[in-house]
């Protein structure tokens, strides 16, 4: 019995003395927000240690996507899928567009590719998809269906920060990646997210939405809203971010080791990851069925480990804010899918127990 409860992920955090070392300037300027000097470093040296050219860094992951769907001016219909975090629908709903979902592949667990195409009609303006525990979507066929169609592609990417695709990185691809800094994500400054996309427009637009559609004469060019983030945020991020690859190649080991353990229960399944090319943040697991799920969760619990139900509920049967759409491959997936404890401090020893508890299950 653990005497501490081990939950599904704790933040990856450096030491409080590097964090705010970071304060010093901030404290002795004033500056506390507004394009500072430590979010404009935060940027630079993120987009160098994850591989991309730019990026704008934003309040949360949510807003990365809304100022997508706006830096795009997308009115229409988005096609996404079912099986991911409320915010990627949120998102949509809130910048006026109407979700339409698209069922998931039961073995990557991404939007079902071929299952694209007949989701299209004519008011249907873009694509959606997410790259789910950061398994990267099948971004070339992605990009073909939606030319093919004159669609606008975002991805919501706030688990692909550290995956690639074709040695690139996850974040550089879609007319917009948005991904999030989030206290539970791979890299975090409690609260943050960022929009990534290569063209220079639509990366300056993003900037001037930011900052309530000011162009650099101040003057307002569009309508903007605010999502800048504060130095304290960038503080943290930039602390946070010297120990990205360690935290990178913890969650790679740690993956593996589960997976080695739990790979000959038969009535255990794994996602279908695009090898060599996911971050590994994420260790989910799918039951043959929910009361066996239920059954584990339940065993886990007692010996005080959280794991959870990501993605439970499939987001399709949220009836109170969505017409129901039935989605039965991501409602199956989901009401048998839990993800175990994984980040950077959890303990070898933790992670056996809870091995030998779900294979006692
Ligand atoms: C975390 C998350 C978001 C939202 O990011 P926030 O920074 O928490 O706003 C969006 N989509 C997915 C898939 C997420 O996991």
């Amino acid at each position: 019995m653990q005497d501490k409860p081990i939950f599904v992920t704790q933040p990856s955090l450096a030491s409080l003395e590097e964090f705010t070392a970071f304060l010093q300037e901030p404290w002795r300027t004033g500056v506390l927000t507004h394009n500072g000097p430590l979010i404009r470093q935060f940027e630079q040296e993120a987009c160098t240690k994850l591989g991309i050219r730019q990026m704008v860094a934003v309040t949360n992951g949510t807003v990365a996507l809304q100022m997508a769907i706006r830096a795009l001016e997308l009115k229409g219909k988005i096609i996404t899928t079912p099986f991911s975090w409320i915010a990627t629908v949120s998102a949509i709903k809130w910048e006026n567009c109407t979700p339409v979902f698209c069922d998931i592949d039961p073995e990557t667990l991404n939007m079902d590719v071929d299952k694209l195409e007949a989701c299209i009609t004519p008011d249907t303006v873009a694509i959606m998809p997410v790259h789910v525990f950061g398994n990267p979507c099948q971004v070339d066929r992605i990009r073909e269906i939606a030319d093919k169609h004159g669609l606008k592609v975002i991805y919501d990417a706030a688990h692909a920060v550290g995956s690639t695709y074709k040695g690139k990185s996850l974040l550089s691809y879609g007319d917009i990646s948005a991904t999030s800094f989030h206290a539970t994500k791979l890299l975090n400054m409690g609260e943050g997210g960022a929009c990534i996309s290569e063209s220079e427009t639509l990366h300056d637009k993003l900037q001037r939405i930011r900052f309530f559609g000011h162009n650099s004469a101040k003057d307002v060019v569009e309508d903007g809203f605010n999502g800048k983030v504060t130095e304290i945020h960038a503080a943290l991020g930039l602390a946070n971010l010297r120990y990205y690859e360690e935290v990178l190649a913890d969650r790679k080991q740690k993956y593996a080791y589960y997976r080695d353990h739990l790979s000959e229960n038969p009535s255990l399944r794994f996602q279908l990851l695009k090898d060599g090319e996911c971050n590994y943040s994420y260790f989910p697991v799918i039951f043959n069925s929910e009361e066996s799920l239920l059954k584990t969760e339940q065993l886990l619990n007692k010996s005080n480990f959280f794991p959870r139900r990501y993605f439970y509920p499939s987001i399709n049967t949220y009836r109170e804010i969505l017409d129901y759409q039935p989605m039965p491959v991501s409602e199956d997936i989901a009401s048998r899918i839990l993800c175990l404890p994984l980040y950077w401090k959890l303990g070898m020893e933790e992670i056996d127990q809870i091995i030998a508890i779900v294979k006692r299950a």
